[in-house]
Parts: structure tokens; C-alpha cells; sequence
């Protein structure tokens, strides 16, 4: 079937949904579509813990001016400023309006919205941690998702849940709808429409160990890359300092942010020795990073078979009342899984694949960029995990994804709505559109069969977790790039053995283990590419940052085996790169 629409939207997390409820606002009824694999509620944006960033000063002074610097020098001074300038100053009203909107926020005793520390977030320039991060207890994620979700009910938006992106429908450079698979029975539908916003977040299960849910497999920047687009800062990929040991389950930075502290095997808290400012709350690639060396060290906890080793995060100082009151879910995620009450025994933790900073380069009204002078492709939108902006630089700090979300997804949604308000339908044939969608799933029916697509995903997720991991060199680089190259190789033998059109699971596993590799491949290429250490790019070969060789975002683009890579520049408008301390 094909539908007609003036935006259609792919994605219902935090950027989709309010770039939906911002593009319905503008359009009236019923011209705006939300495509979503998931029911919208049950996007990752919903299991954000921690809390959304925002200088409203309810608990101590606090600038905006301030978070917009940390996000810079948080970023390893990657960050474009004029980005951080616009997400710092746009976070207040965009957390004032999710309260008027209906979120329940966490109160301070006077009613105002509470706000807690979370790491790189500093008042007067990195004097000191600043509470800065505004909360919903630990269920931040799941509030912003149920406010918007209902909001764009609200304004009639047309929600097509179980819909699954599998191809951009092109005119040369101009973006004219969607290709997507309807789960409940196997369908394909063309999607016809003026403007397009991917909003499909990030792509965590590239990793064996992650935070990420299954969902997260860069559905968005891999479709983008096989159609000829670029994408940018790749090679940056966050771990977070402290997932459940063997799991990667996340525990929030936000129990560091209520005063628990890091420890290692003779219980010292470490970070004194690596970040004597900021401690626990330096930003997560610095304590990641320390992590590891404490545990290469042998100062971690030695693990069993099962599990590598690790440490121990210390919230047993906050007492019981403040980890059920501000931290429920982190306390019952420790009884399920380690079976301890967080306030009597520390929690076992080591770093997981948690956030992709790069992604599909956009402009800062969204629109995505073609070329690293700034050209753009008309109609094509991206906001949130997908995209870059590029607002994190080469690290992102905790908090600020939420903040990106609802302030780049809401600009991202009036301009694709003022665009068409502008614009004519392209008179794309959207039958030829599908024509290479058909193709694939003629191939991965008919294929050898040699191949298992678990053999393949394990082996992508090992790949990548120790040679792309925290600490990289270029030797092992160059072997991941060739075991991916081989991989995707073999991924042309798999062949789909369930015939099933409803609910084809088996089919969608596999569709999203090729977007996984195609992504896998360009990370590794642009972490091999940049010859230093910045932000959570960390390598034993080039120690240090290098801003006379490197101080530019990394452009890729996909080209049959191989990745091409090129540059865009930094905006560096405000402040001046200076070496990062804390
Ligand atoms: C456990 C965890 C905790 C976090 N805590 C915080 C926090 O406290 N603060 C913070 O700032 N950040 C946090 N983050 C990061 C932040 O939550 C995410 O970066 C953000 O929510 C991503 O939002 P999004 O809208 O870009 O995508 P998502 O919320 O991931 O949504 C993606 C959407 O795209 C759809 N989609 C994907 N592929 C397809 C396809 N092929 N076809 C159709 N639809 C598709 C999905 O159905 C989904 O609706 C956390 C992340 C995790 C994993």
C-alpha cells in the first residue's frame, strides 16, 4: 500500500515523538506520521535514569552559559559551541515546558522541580559539581515518553506502530518518503511524503556488552549510509563507567550524583588519583577509562569465568530512605540480578556500551548534511541518537541526550513542517522505490543458508568489544576492519528459514544484524582513521590529543567493501581548546 503524508516521522523516542508533536502542532490533523518498530512507549528514550540537564539554578547557582561550557570541554572540545550554546539555553524552556505538559518531576521541599549533580556538570566553568540534572526519581526516560506520547494523541498525529524502516525512497538529493516492512503481516508500504525525520536512535548492540536495548540496532544511519549519505564522529562511541558486572545492565550515574563513590578491591575510592576535582563525577570517559586501568592494575575484583573483572560502586553512604525515594528501579535492578539491597553492599560494576555520539550529520535545524561544506539533502530530517549534530563532540555528558532530544527534535520538527508546509510531493515512482528492498528479501530467501546469523552477530559483538573498545590501537583496528569486511561477506549466506509473513522475527533479526555490520565497519575504519586520544577515543598508540592533525569531525561514507572518509570543520566560535582537566 502506499500512504500520503506531509512529514513522516521514523522513531517514537524523545526526539521522534517531539518532533511529531511539534510538526501535528503546525499541520493540523491527521498529516503527520509516526513510524515506529516498537510500540511507541516501549523506546529506549524510556529507560533513561538519571534525568534531563538543565541550568534552572533550583538548588544552587547555575548558568546556562556554564552547561553549555561543560558540554564543550566535556566533549574534548569536538562539540560544535554554536550547538552547545543552543541546547544549554533552549534546556530551560524545554524542561518548563515538559513540566506544563504533564511530567512529573521529582519537587525540592518548596515545590520546585529537584535537581541532583551528574558528571562534567559544573558550576563557574569547572570550579565544582553543580546540581544540575532535573529528575522524575530514576524513571526520567519513562515520564518524558508517556508526556509526549500522549501530547501527540493529543494533536491527532497518525501512528503506525510495528512499522519497520527498511529504505529511503530518493530523488537525487531530495528525501521523498519511506520504504517500510508492517510487522503484523509481512507487507511492504511506501511511505509518500514532503519531508522525512529519522529519529531511530542509537546502536549499542554493535557490542557484546551494552546498556542498549535489543531494539538498538541503527536502523536510521544505516539506511542513510547504503544511499550514498555520510556519517559523522563515528569513532566515538561512550562507555559507561558502570553497568551491571557481566550484563551491562546501566546503574545511573545518578547514584553517583547522590554522593555513592567508586571503590576498588582494597576499597579506595581511585578517582582521587585521576580526576582530584571532580572525583566520582569527572566525565564518564575519564572514569571509564580509570576503570580499566584499575582493573589492568589488578586492583578490580576478580571475576569468575563468566564475568571479566570488576569494581564496585558504593551507595551503601546514602541510606535507605534516599535509594528508595530517588533511586527505586537502580534498587530493585540489584535485588533481580545480584540478588543485594544497594543500601547494605556495594554494587558490582564494570564499563558498558552505552551511547553513539556520531551519526547522521545534520545542521542545527535538523536537516541532514550531504557533504562537509554544508550542503544539505532536501526533505531529509534526523534528530536524537541518530544523529549528530553534533552537540556531544567526542564525549557526551550524562543528561545531555534527553536535553539533545526535546530541544534538537523540536527544532528538527518546525523547520521539516514549515518546509512542506512550502513544498509539492516529488513525483517519485514508489514502486521502483521498493524495488531494492524486494531485492534484498528475494536474496535472503534464496540464499546458501551456510551461514547462522548468531554465528555472525556473536562474532561482530566480540570484534568490536575488544578491538574497538575502551582502549584501542591501530594493529587491532586494522583486524576488526577485515574480520567486519569478512562478515558482511558471509552475511550474503544467510538465508531466512521461517517462511512466516506475520511477525517474521527471524526476518527483522536479520535485517537489523546487516545495519549493525554496515555501522560496525565504518566505526572501526573511523577509530583506525583518527590518530589520537579525545574524548571517549581512546588509543595506546597516539596518547594525546592531537588539535593541529585532528580538530575536525570525521565524515564516512560506505562504498562497497570499503569506507571513505573525509572531514568537516568544528565550530569553535566561543571558546578556545585547552587541554582537559577536572
Ligand atoms: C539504559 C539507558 C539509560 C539512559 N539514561 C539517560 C539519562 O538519564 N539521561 C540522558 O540524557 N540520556 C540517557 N540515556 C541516553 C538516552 O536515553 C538515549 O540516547 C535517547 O533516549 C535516544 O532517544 P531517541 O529518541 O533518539 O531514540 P529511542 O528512544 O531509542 O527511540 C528510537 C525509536 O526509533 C524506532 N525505530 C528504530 N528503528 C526503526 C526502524 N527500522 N523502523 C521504524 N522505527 C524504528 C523505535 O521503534 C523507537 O521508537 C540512556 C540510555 C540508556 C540505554
Amino acid at each position: 500500500m502506499n500512504y500520503e503524508f506531509d512529514t513522516v516521522i521514523v522513531g517514537a523516542g524523545g526526539a521522534g515523538l517531539y518532533a511529531a508533536l511539534e510538526a501535528s502542532r503546525l499541520h493540523g490533523a491527521g498529516r503527520t506520521a509516526v513510524v515506529s518498530k516498537l510500540y511507541p512507549i516501549r523506546s529506549h528514550t524510556g529507560a533513561a535514569q538519571g534525568g534531563i540537564g538543565a541550568a534552572l539554578g533550583n538548588v544552587e547557582e547555575d548558568k546556562p552559559e556554564w552547561h553549555a561550557f561543560d558540554t564543550v570541554k566535556g566533549g574534548d572540545y569536538l562539540t560544535d559551541q554554536n550547538a552547545a550554546i543552543i541546547l544549554a539555553e533552549d534546556a530551560v524552556r524545554a524542561v518548563l515546558e515538559l513540566e506544563h505538559r504533564g511530567l512529573p518531576f521529582s519537587r525540592t521541599p518548596e515545590g520546585k522541580i529537584d535537581q541532583r549533580r551528574f558528571g562534567g556538570h559544573t558550576r563557574g566553568f569547572g570550579e565544582a559539581p553543580v546540581c544540575r540534572s532535573c529528575y522524575a526519581a530514576d524513571r526520567t526516560g519513562h515520564m518524558i515518553l508517556q508526556t509526549l506520547y500522549q501530547q501527540c494523541i493529543r494533536n491527532r498525529a497518525s501512528f503506525f506502530d510495528e512499522f519497520h524502516l527498511l529504505d529511503l525512497l530518493m530523488d537525487g538529493n531530495r528525501c521523498c518518503g519511506v520504504v517500510v516492512l508492517e510487522l503484523a503481516t509481512g507487507q511492504l508500504h511506501t511511505f509518500h511524503s514532503k519531508a522525512v525525520l529519522l529519529a531511530t536512535g542509537g546502536f549499542g548492540r554493535m557490542f557484546q556488552i551494552t546498556s542498549n536495548a535489543y531494539a538498538n540496532t541503527g536502523d536510521g544511519p544505516a539506511v542513510a549510509a547504503r544511499r550514498g549519505l555520510p556519517l559523522e564522529d563515528m569513532e566515538f562511541f561512550q562507555f559507561h563507567p558502570t553497568g551491571i558486572r557481566g550484563m551491562g545492565i546501566l546503574i545511573t550515574e545518578g547514584v553517583r550524583g547522590e554522593g555513592g563513590v567508586l571503590r576498588n578491591r582494597h576499597g579506595e575510592r581511585f578517582m582521587t588519583r585521576y580526576a582530584p576535582t571532580l572525583l566520582d563525577l569527572a566525565p564518564r570517559d575519564m572514569v571509564a577509562r580509570a576503570i580499566t586501568l584499575e582493573i589492568k592494575a589488578g586492583n578490580g575484583i576478580v571475576g569468575d569465568k563468566s564475568v571479566d573483572d570488576y569494581v564496585l560502586l558504593d551507595a551503601t553512604g546514602l541510606g535507605k530512605a534516599v535509594i528508595e525515594e530517588k533511586l527505586p528501579d537502580i534498587a530493585e535492578f540489584c535485588r533481580t540480578y545480584q540478588n543485594i539491597d544497594p543500601a547494605d553492599t556495594p554494587i558490582p560494576v564494570q564499563p558498558t556500551a552505552h551511547y553513539a555520539m556520531g551519526g547522521i550529520p545534520t545542521d542545527l535545524d535538523g536537516r541532514v548534511l550531504c557533504d562537509g561544506a554544508g550542503g544539505v539533502i532536501e526533505g531529509l530530517y534526523a534528530a536524537g541518537e541518530c544523529a549528530c549534530v553534533s552537540v556531544h563532540g567526542a564525549n557526551r555528558l550524562g543528561t545531555n541526550s534527553l536535553v539533545d532530544l526535546v530541544v534538537f527534535g523540536r527544532r528538527a520538527g518546525r523547520h521539516m513542517a514549515q518546509f512542506a508546509a512550502n513544498a509539492d510531493l516529488c513525483s517519485v515512482n514508489v514502486s521502483d522505490g521498493a524495488a531494492d528492498v524486494c531485492a534484498l528479501l528475494d536474496q535472503l530467501k534464496s540464499g546458501s543458508g551456510s551461514v547462522k546469523p548468531g554465528t555472525v552477530r556473536d562474532r561482530m559483538r566480540t570484534v568490536m568489544m575488544e578491538k574497538i573498545g575502551i582502549y584501542r590501537t591501530g594493529s587491532q583496528m586494522r583486524e576488526a576492519v577485515a574480520e567486519l569486511q569478512q562478515l558482511r561477506d558471509d552475511f550474503r549466506h544467510i538465508r531466512i528459514e521461517d517462511p512466516a509473513a506475520a511477525y517474521n522475527t527471524e526476518l527483522v533479526e536479520v535485517l537489523e544484524l546487516r545495519n549493525l555490520l554496515d555501522l560496525a565497519l565504518i566505526t572501526a575504519a573511523c577509530a583506525d582513521w583518527r590518530e589520537e586520544t579525545r574524548g571517549a577515543h581512546a588509543r595506546d598508540d597516539f596518547p594525546e590529543r592531537d588539535d593541529e592533525a585532528f580538530l575536525n569531525h570525521s565524515l564516512a561514507w560506505l562504498n562497497g567493501r570499503d569506507v571513505r572518509l573525509g572531514t568537516r570543520p568544528v565550530d569553535l566560535s566561543r571558546w578556545e581548546p585547552k587541554p582537559r582537566v577536572y
